[in-house]
């Protein structure tokens, strides 16, 4: 039976919120590891830009070397000359060719004619054949530098197997340069050593920089360019990879920030989705709180009428819903005598037969100690689910070792246009009411008859209320008498209304008096007037009979010992008649008071005895002074049966040693059976009406018809 509330939207802000945080902070992180890595490329970029511009500077500043020292040389005077003389080698040899063994400016050098032929060359100090070993690109370099204002030429050569920078110049004259003439070429070798390359390394900061052949792929590098235009070497380094290894430095650093970030969020999210599900929990407890019975896990009466509203208001609900009110009877009994625990669970297995008694139940709900309600659909037949509940709550219940049979009544109304929840219970106590009045085991629906039933039973409350204010109550004496010798030992008072339309029976005014709480003002009525018409007549009983409402009261015993008191009256010719009805429903509070009253000398009577459910138990719990067989006993005397039930209660009584009242004895061949019997004393109509006082006076005291 579905009985949540729609949730809503904002039961989703919460999650969403922790949600968002999440993937915000993700995506903060993966930013950051971005970043960092496109810092660390970035940074190698840079590095590896400057380093290969710090190569070509090298280069470059190797050719300028080369080709100044080239300038110093072959600008010469005496250099130029020389070469004309015959002794040009001498003077090559000791001018350039030995210097070249151990010199830090070149390696080694050349002479060439204006057109390409060798006239002498030396590397390291050693004289050789430059022309072989540097082949014909040797010989059109020098050949193109013999003009003397060319700037020098330099290209980068293979040289026995190493690599060389070779410069060319035309050797000339600082001054008298003879006109448009061809010269002889200096060339001169550098060649790249390597102690020359780890200078260079260590100069331009270029660690680790090699001379390859052919261009790395997984080194940085630039061109050494030859004569020809292609590249004849590379100079070549590791990269240092710089912002890698930054960011390989920064790595554990920044694992761990993140880990500790992780952590932190992780922590931040699972206290907030804690403190969430707490909040949820405390809400979703303190509405379950205000809508439930904790006892019986139904709804409550707040939930049952949030539910009846949701039924009533939304469109499945608008077929209407049927609302069953039930009332447990002797629930009270169980409690008050197997005490709370035993009836806390019968409330519990009540509340399981209930729901599970019909398919078609919408809800259930307990609200007070013994009230329940069922909710049913419109599609079942109301009187079927009411029947159904009645069967499943009829079964004995066997609760803690001890076996208790549990009746019910229920009241029961349907959904109508303009009928709102409050309305539809109104209308389900109505009927409730009704089926208690029908008596026990009962169900009945609402109809709009009781409402106006109600309505009178107001406007004749009211008119009790006039009545007795205005003295207008009247009390009837029915005589008691023995069954021995037909003496009148006692009188029964009877109270007596005659409204202007005629008279209303007790049977009417008495249960009315009793819910408007006028019986108390009632009651002492026909208490003064019981003591009044015994005073007037001494040797016999007055019995006046005493509503459970009376006899609860918790100053009922006091208020009647202080009458008596005042009308200075013998309690011991008073019999309180009571009915057992109240035995169980309140045994604490009647006990209480029969006890108290019992102790200053008044009598008590059982009432229509044989009518309900007073047992031998009830007998031995309480003790009464008289048992009043009840009249449908006596009516139940022209069958086989119904003697034997009689003889019977009789026997029973003899047994508890009670003496009886026989109640309605309305004829001589009754009155005679009952004598036979051994009823102790008898009352009806056969003996005496009900009279007013003045009219009994005039009765035989001593009735003829019982001799
Ligand atoms: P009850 O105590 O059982 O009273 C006996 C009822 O039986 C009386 O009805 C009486 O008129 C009627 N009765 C007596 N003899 C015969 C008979 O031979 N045949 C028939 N058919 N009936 C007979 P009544 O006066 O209508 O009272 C009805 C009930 O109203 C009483 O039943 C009692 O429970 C209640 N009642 C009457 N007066 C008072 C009162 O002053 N206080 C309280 N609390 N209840 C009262
Ligand atoms: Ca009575
Ligand atoms: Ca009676």
């Amino acid at each position: 039976m579905p009985d949540k509330y729609v949730r809503d939207w904002r039961n989703w802000l919460a999650p969403a919120a922790i949600a968002g945080t999440l993937i915000v902070a993700l995506l903060l992180a993966f930013l950051l590891v971005i970043v960092l890595e496109a810092m660390g490329d970035k940074a190698n970029e840079i590095d590896d830009s400057r380093a290969a511009s710090a190569a070509h500077t090298a280069v470059l500043s190797l050719r300028r070397r080369l080709s100044g020292t080239l300038e110093d040389n072959a600008v010469w005077q005496e250099a130029f000359e020389a070469m004309k003389a015959e002794t040009r080698k001498e003077w090559i040899r000791t001018n350039w060719g030995s210097i070249s063994a151990d010199y830090q400016l070149y390696d080694g050098l050349a002479v060439t004619d204006s057109e390409g032929r060798l006239i002498d060359a030396y590397l390291k100090g050693v004289e050789f054949d430059a022309v072989s070993a540097l082949g014909p690109d040797f010989v059109k370099q020098a050949i193109a530098a013999a003009t003397p204002d060319k700037p020098p030429i330099i290209n980068v050569f293979r040289l026995n197997g190493s690599i060389a920078m070779v410069g060319s110049r035309a050797l000339q004259p600082h001054r008298n340069m003879p006109p448009g003439g061809r010269f002889d070429v200096l060339t001169m070798f550098r060649l790249a050593t390597p102690s020359m390359i780890d200078s260079v390394a260590s100069d331009y900061f270029l660690p680790n920089l090699h001379l390859t052949a052919v261009k790395p792929a997984s080194e940085l590098s630039v061109p050494l360019i030859g004569s020809n235009g292609q590249p004849v070497a590379y100079l070549a380094w590791p990269g240092r990879n710089l912002g890698t290894r930054l960011y390989d430095e920064v790595r554990p650093a920044l694992t761990g920030a993140l880990i500790v970030f992780g952590i932190l969020l992780a922590t931040a999210v699972f206290a907030g989705y804690a403190e969430l599900l707490a909040l949820r929990r405390l809400a979703s407890a303190a509405d379950r709180e205000a809508t439930h019975d904790p006892l019986s896990g139904l709804l409550n009466r707040n939930g049952m009428i949030r539910a009846l509203q949701a039924h009533l208001g939304s469109a499945v609900g608008r077929g209407g819903v049927t609302l069953h009110l039930i009332d447990l009877d002797g629930f009270k009994a169980v409690n008050d005598t197997w005490g709370h625990l035993v009836g806390d669970e019968l409330i519990g297995e009540v509340a399981a037969r209930l729901v599970a008694c019909h398919p078609e139940l919408q809800f259930a709900a307990r609200f007070g100690g013994d009230e329940f309600a069922l909710a049913s659909r419109p599609c079942c037949d109301p009187s079927e689910v009411a029947d159904a509940a009645l069967q499943a709550l009829k079964e004995p219940f066997v609760v803690a070792g001890h076996t208790s049979e549990i009746g019910a009544s229920i009241g029961y109304a349907s959904h109508a246009p303009n009928v709102d929840a409050f309305e539809l219970i109104r209308r389900a106590d109505m009927a409730l009411y009704g089926a208690k009045e029908a008596g026990r085991g009962q169900s009945l629906a609402y109809t709009s008859d009781m409402d106006r039933d109600r309505e009178a039973l107001a406007e004749l409350e009211e008119q009790m209320r006039l009545m007795l204010d205005s003295d207008g109550l009247a009390v009837a004496f029915q005589p008691v008498v023995s069954a021995a010798n037909g003496a009148v030992v006692g009188v029964e008072a009877l109270a007596r209304w005659t409204a202007p339309e005629g008279p209303i029976s007790p049977d009417v005014f008495i249960p009315l008096a009793e819910k408007s709480g006028l019986i108390f003002k009632l009651g002492q009525i026909v208490l003064e007037r019981s003591i009044g018409f015994a005073k007037a007549q001494p040797g016999i009983d007055i019995a006046v009979n005493v509503s459970p409402t009376q006899l609860c009261a918790p100053d009922f015993a006091e208020a009647l010992a202080a009458t008596l008191e005042r009308e200075s009256f013998d309690p011991r010719r008073l019999i309180l008649e009571v009915t057992e009805g109240v035995l169980f429903d309140s045994p604490t509070q009647a006990r209480r008071a029969i006890d108290a009253l019992r102790a200053i000398g008044i009598r008590f009577a059982l009432d229509d005895f044989g009518t309900g459910y007073a047992s031998i138990g009830t007998l031995s719990h309480f003790t009464f002074d008289r048992l009043k067989l009840d009249r449908s006993l006596v009516q139940a005397l022209e069958s086989e049966k119904g003697r034997a039930v009689l003889s019977a209660t009789v026997s029973l009584a003899d047994a508890l040693d009670i003496p009886v009242i026989v109640e309605g004895v309305e004829t001589a061949e009754q009155a005679g059976y009952l004598r036979q019997v051994g009823c102790q004393f008898m009352q009806g109509y056969y003996f005496g009406r009900p009279v007013p006082a003045e009219a009994f006076d005039s009765l035989p005291r001593q009735m003829a018809r019982a001799g």
